[in-house]
């Protein structure tokens, strides 16, 4: 039986060690805290914070294949609605475009334009528009995801001199790998919570509803800059839009200031400095 002495020694020693190895750990932790995160659980974001009233507004540039052989044809007339962008540069609201890689090719100047003011910020929405997956409101699958996103980048790079940082899948249509493929190219994958349902919607009065009633704290509102025969009611329902958005007390910012706090390109920015 050990002395009560031995039991005092040995009750000691267990603490001090207990409490040395406490410290070392917690030491691992803080160490492990300030090494930059390599790895960035790849996301989608739908919204911005649902305690403010700031909302978005983006409009897609589509361009597929078909709809550039038309437009050469003369079969469609213009893939670019420019009373969209006098709207809102007559009311000052800020928007996100989301420009595809053929339509960057297809409108060089344009696209230049609207990346050189202020209003606006531009994104990345694929080189051709197909689809992700399949089954994707009838659009051509895609045969190289990589070089959808990676291409447009450089088209839209050697234009503007502006590297995009948001992404958003043709027709919105991804499988869960997909958005590993947009993280890897230093893209975050952009979605939407309110959806106009704009596209080949010619009643401006149906679009203005959808808008009113999906917009909530946050949103992230998807319309078409393309105008005539893909989205030929958005620009007339746009005045109306902003007004009574405006009316509901939601201010408009480009996304960059809706996901400031929360989109992992912020973690990139962390990352490089
Ligand atoms: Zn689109």
């Amino acid at each position: 039986m050990p002395s009560k002495k031995y039991k005092l020694i040995l009750i000691t020693t267990l603490v001090l060690s207990a409490s040395f190895f406490s410290c070392t750990t917690t030491k691992t932790a803080d160490t492990t805290r300030i090494t930059p995160q390599k790895k960035i659980t790849p996301t989608i974001i739908n919204h911005g914070n649902r305690d403010e009233k700031n909302i978005s507004l983006t409009f897609d540039a589509d361009m597929t294949a078909s709809m550039q052989k038309k437009l050469f044809n003369k079969q469609i007339k213009s893939l670019y609605d420019k009373k969209i962008t006098d709207t809102l540069e007559q009311t000052g609201t800020p928007a996100t475009i989301f420009i595809t890689g053929l339509w960057a090719q297809t409108y060089p100047e344009e696209t230049k334009s609207i990346s050189q003011n202020p209003l606006y910020e531009i994104a990345n929405h694929s080189l051709t528009h197909s689809g992700f997956t399949k089954n994707c409101y009838g659009l051509t699958i895609v045969t190289d995801k990589n070089k959808e996103l990676i291409e447009t980048q450089k088209i839209l790079n050697n234009l503007t001199g502006i590297t995009p940082k948001y992404f958003r899948f043709p027709g919105g249509c991804y499988e869960q790998k997909d958005l590993e493929i947009v993280n890897n190219a230093e893209l975050q994958a952009i979605g939407w919570d309110a959806i106009s349902g704009d596209a080949f919607q010619p009643n401006s009065q149906k679009i203005i509803n959808n808008v009113l009633n999906r917009t909530t704290n946050g949103s992230i509102i998807v319309m078409h800059l393309n105008g005539a025969h893909n989205a030929p009611a958005t620009s007339k329902a746009l005045p109306t839009i902003i007004k009574k958005l405006k009316e509901k007390g939601y201010t408009f910012v480009k996304l960059s200031e809706l996901l400031k706090d929360q989109d992992s390109n912020a973690i990139f920015d962390f990352q490089k400095k």
